[in-house]
């Protein structure tokens, strides 16, 4: 993710941090800085502790799917801490049901077993007494000191648990409930039951917020009826394009360009084609970049027709092979944030793939159903 920073590295997980987690550390400090006795320097101090153990729990959660993940093979890439939560990016999902139960379930279970612990041995480390009055509970949870860290640190923990425990995407209750579903009905009617269960709660937790719940019970709604759809469309791209091979997607007719021209004869061709994005080949095959229509028209107004093609080009665009999955190259180009992917065989450009032309092939293999990715000749030449 870009703006991140590694911190540490465990078990071979590197751990960073999104620039915007400074937010969240500034916020703690004032809050415990100016509002609450006794405030200052001390105070903020006190908010940078808490701030730091309260993410900590949040690595250990992350940390907890990513070593279960692993533990079926799948690699974990790293875990990255936003304002909001933790993000562990993972290779891929397991999406055989008990695997993926496994995984989801696991990130929640390391907060109930510390919660558990932490409840345990709080007689013996703090005044029990409080659970029995919630007017002193709250009062001693937000009082800074051991005591009060204790409390906050176990409610912090029961949150984790209970809030990623709701059944619905993108929360780990919905991984969760979508693979127990699985067992019983197929992945992909699963998912559609899971998607619709998950939107049905978020619109409920809207209506609660709005009367009355809070603004940040609305936020949560927003996020979970979204999150949930973009699960059920991902999954279904996934299922739709998983077997169908670069080779019967591919587009062949393909103009390109050479690193000497200029980006004047770049955008006369604009007049006489449907394609927007110019792949850049050398005289021996090999691709070089890729001039983006939107970035031609850019240097145009900036630089005049004479500015060289090898200047405009964006060198850092990925390139697939005939034999790689559609769906593969889709989330590679997704995560790259190129619109096409130039394809290459044994070093020399073939042909080129487009976000357009993925968007063609799922809807046509939407209609048809995903048997007809058998009647889609290969290797287009
Ligand atoms: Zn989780």
């Amino acid at each position: 993710m870009r703006w991140s920073y590694r911190i540490f590295r465990v078990f071979d997980i590197d751990v960073r941090v999104h620039a915007t987690f400074f937010f969240i550390v500034a916020y703690f400090a004032y809050a415990w800085g100016t509002a609450r006795e006794p405030g200052g320097i001390y105070g903020a101090f006190y908010g940078v502790v808490l701030v730091l153990l309260l993410f900590a729990l949040v690595v250990m959660h992350e940390l907890t799917h990513s070593l279960v993940a692993r533990s079926f093979g799948v690699g974990v890439r790293d875990i990255t801490l936003l304002p909001i939560g933790g993000m562990a990016v993972m290779d891929e999902m397991p999406t055989e049901p008990r695997e993926e139960l496994l995984v989801a379930v696991a990130g929640p279970m390391s907060n109930v077993v510390v919660g558990v612990v932490m409840a345990a041995l709080a007689p013996l480390l703090i005044d029990a007494s409080l659970f029995g009055d919630f007017g002193r509970l709250s009062d001693a949870l937000l009082a800074p000191g051991f005591q009060g860290a204790y409390l906050y640190l176990l409610f912090v923990n029961l949150m984790l648990a209970v809030f990623n425990l709701l059944p619905a995407f993108p929360m780990d209750g919905g991984r969760v409930f979508r693979s127990l579903l699985a067992m019983r009905m197929g992945r992909a009617k699963a998912t559609r039951v899971a998607v619709g269960v998950g939107q049905v709660l978020a619109v409920a937790l809207g209506v609660l917020g709005v009367f009355g719940g809070g603004i940040l019970m609305v936020v949560v709604a927003v996020f979970i009826f979204f999150g949930a759809q973009a699960e059920g469309k991902g999954d279904e791209m996934k299922g739709v394009l998983e077997d169908l091979r670069v080779a019967q997607a591919v587009n062949v007719g393909v103009e390109t360009a050479r690193p000497e021209q200029s980006i004047g004869e770049l955008a006369a061709r604009l007049f006489h084609t449907y394609q927007a994005d110019f792949p850049v080949v050398s005289h021996d095959g090999s691709v070089l970049g890729v001039v983006t229509r939107d970035r031609l028209i850019s240097l145009l107004g900036q630089h005049g027709p004479e500015f060289p093609v090898s200047e405009a080009m964006r060198v850092d665009v990925p390139t697939g092979g005939l034999t790689d999955s559609v769906y593969d190259v889709f989330q590679r180009m997704q995560s790259s944030g190129s619109r096409v992917m130039p394809i290459v065989e044994q070093g020399r450009f073939v042909g080129m793939v487009s976000l357009e032309d993925i968007g063609e092939v799922f809807a046509l293999l939407s209609a048809t159903g995903p048997e007809f990715a058998e009647r889609v000749p290969r290797e287009p030449r």
